[in-house]
Formats: structure tokens, C-alpha cells, sequence
């Protein structure tokens, strides 16, 4: 983590980061063997350091949801740059007004902006003494995997998958707790059985009665640009799965329908079912 935090300094350039001969904190040997293998034995994950994981997925898949609950079960921080990003438009900061076109227009910001919101988050991070992580919407371009992969080590990749029929309306339905910050869905998904495809049901995640007053919906969740943000991740993103792919860290998860499917089945994935179990028996 240190030496993410000290070559993603706010002031460095990506040039910088670029030339610098970078040194990578160890790999946990084992994890990565075991990934490639396709059988992941993560209940023992730590090596000389915490976990480091990256989630993938199109807008809308779940990501946030599932990055959330595995970071809270393995003790690392989800790290969201989409919240990051969020967090600065709010601010009155020079950045909010070039954000806001931006981020809007369901465009993806510079990655400058992105290595300098990465970079402070971070750091206080470390200085609260946090290590390991689980980043969530980063990276979201191949130049943006490469400098990660120059800067540290990533353990594991997961990339969530869901029929693309209903990412949009999963987007139309989310909602944030404009004062604690969780996210809920509001929309009922049915999807029919189709071309050997079997239906899919996805109840509302509905937010407990303190949040229901208290919800916002996100300015970039109108139809039109989430439509632009599939056709971006296509087009920039999709190609960090081929990268990781190649490196034997991907680990594909087709979502079977919401979270009561979903998250058991995922940590079946993840060889941390037992890990979940022991850890509410010692709690
Ligand atoms: P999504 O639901 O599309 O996964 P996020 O909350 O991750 O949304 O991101 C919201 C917006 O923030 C993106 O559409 C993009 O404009 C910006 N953003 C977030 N992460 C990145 C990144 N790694 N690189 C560039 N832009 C980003």
C-alpha cells in the first residue's frame, strides 16, 4: 500500500509515473496459483500483506453491492472511485463544474483526475493505518491497468456478470441515502425466460425506514446516459478483463439474480464460505 500511495501522489504526473522504476509489493504466490487453477483458496489470504482486489462489471451490475459486503467480511476498504468522483462534485472544489459535464455525459474523467482522488484516498487511508483493498470502478481503462500494475500487485480480479437486458433498469432504480450514503434499488426486475436464457427475478434492495425520506437518485442514472456509459464501458473498459485475463487473475461470476442468490453463491466462488462461517461464530 505504501507504494501505491507514494507513486499516486496528488502532485505526480502520469509521466511521472511512468518513468519511475517502480517496486511492487510481494505477491501472495499462492492465491495467484490457486486463481489460475480456477479453484481460488482465499480463506487463508494473507502473505506479508492484506488482500487486493479489483471488481469489474458494466455499469449497474452490482459491483459497489458486492465490493461493499466482501470488504467488510475480509476487514480491507472498498475503495470506489465512482464515489470518489461523487464526493468531489459535491464539494464547491475547482474540479466540481469540469466533473459534473463530465460525469454527466456518462464520459469517463481524465485519469489524472482519477490518480489524484485515488491517490489522496489512499493516503489517508494509510494514515489511518487501513491496508489492503478492494477497488471498485478502477481500472476502468487499460492505461489505468497498467500504471496500477506498475505501482502494486493485485491478487484478484472479479468480474461480475449480469444479462444486459436489465443493467438500465437496474440503473433507473437506484437510490443513495443522500445522508448516510448507502445505495438501495428500488426496481422489481422480472425478466422472462428467452433464447435458452431462464428467467431472472431481482427483488428491490428497499433501505431501512431512517434512509426511505432521505433518498437521491444519481444525475448520470437517466436512460440516455446510462445507455452511453454501456456503450463507454464497451468500448474503454471492457478491455481490462482481455488484461487481466491474461495474467491468470480473472475470476468470471455470472450473477444468478440478486443478492439472496447471489452472495452465497459468490463466496462459493471465492473458497470463502467457511470464512464467512467462522467469522460469525467468533463475532
Ligand atoms: P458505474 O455505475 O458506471 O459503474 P461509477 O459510480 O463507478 O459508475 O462511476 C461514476 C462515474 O465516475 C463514471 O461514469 C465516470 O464518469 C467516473 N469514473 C469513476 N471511476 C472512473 C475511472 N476509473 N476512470 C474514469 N472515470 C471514472
Amino acid at each position: 500500500m505504501a507504494a501505491i500511495t507514494r507513486l499516486l501522489k496528488p502532485t505526480s504526473s502520469i509521466s511521472y509515473l511512468f518513468s519511475r522504476s517502480l517496486s511492487s509489493t510481494t505477491t501472495t504466490n499462492a492465491v495467484i496459483s490457486e486463481i489460475e487453477s480456477n479453484r481460488p483458496n482465499l480463506s487463508d489470504p494473507k502473505g506479508s500483506r492484506n488482500f487486493q482486489w479489483v471488481f469489474l462489471g458494466v455499469p449497474g451490475v452490482g459491483k459497489g453491492t458486492y465490493a461493499s459486503r466482501l470488504s467488510t467480511l475480509l476487514g480491507v476498504p472498498h475503495i470506489a472511485t465512482g464515489d470518489l468522483v461523487r464526493e468531489e462534485l459535491s464539494s464547491s472544489g475547482p474540479l466540481s463544474r469540469q466533473l459534473a459535464e463530465i460525469v454527466n455525459q456518462g464520459k469517463l474523467v481524465s485519469d489524472e483526475i482519477i490518480f489524484d482522488l485515488l491517490s489522496k484516498r489512499l493516503e489517508a487511508g494509510e494514515s489511518k493505518g487501513e491496508s489492503g483493498f478492494i477497488l471498485d470502478g478502477f481500472p476502468r481503462t487499460i492505461r489505468q491497468a497498467e500504471i496500477l500494475d506498475e505501482v502494486t500487485e493485485i491478487d484478484l480480479v472479479v468480474n461480475l456478470k449480469l444479462r444486459e437486458d436489465v443493467l438500465v433498469e437496474k440503473c433507473l432504480g437506484r437510490r443513495i441515502c443522500s445522508q448516510c450514503g448507502k445505495g438501495f434499488n428500488v426496481a422489481s426486475i422480472n425478466a422472462k425466460a428467452e433464447n435458452g436464457r431462464p428467467g431472472m427475478s431481482m427483488a428491490p434492495l428497499l433501505p431501512p425506514s431512517h434512509c426511505a425520506s432521505k433518498l437521491i437518485t444519481r444525475a448520470d442514472d437517466t436512460e440516455e446516459v446510462v445507455k452511453e456509459r454501456l456503450r463507454v464501458y464497451h468500448e474503454k473498459s471492457q478491455p481490462v478483463e482481455g488484461f487481466y485475463r491474461d495474467q491468470g487473475k480473472l475470476m468470471e461470476f455470472d450473477l444468478p439474480g440478486g443478492i439472496p442468490e447471489s452472495w452465497p453463491k459468490l463466496l462459493e466462488a471465492l473458497n470463502l464460505d467457511e470464512y464467512e462461517v467462522k467469522r460469525s461464530a467468533v463475532a
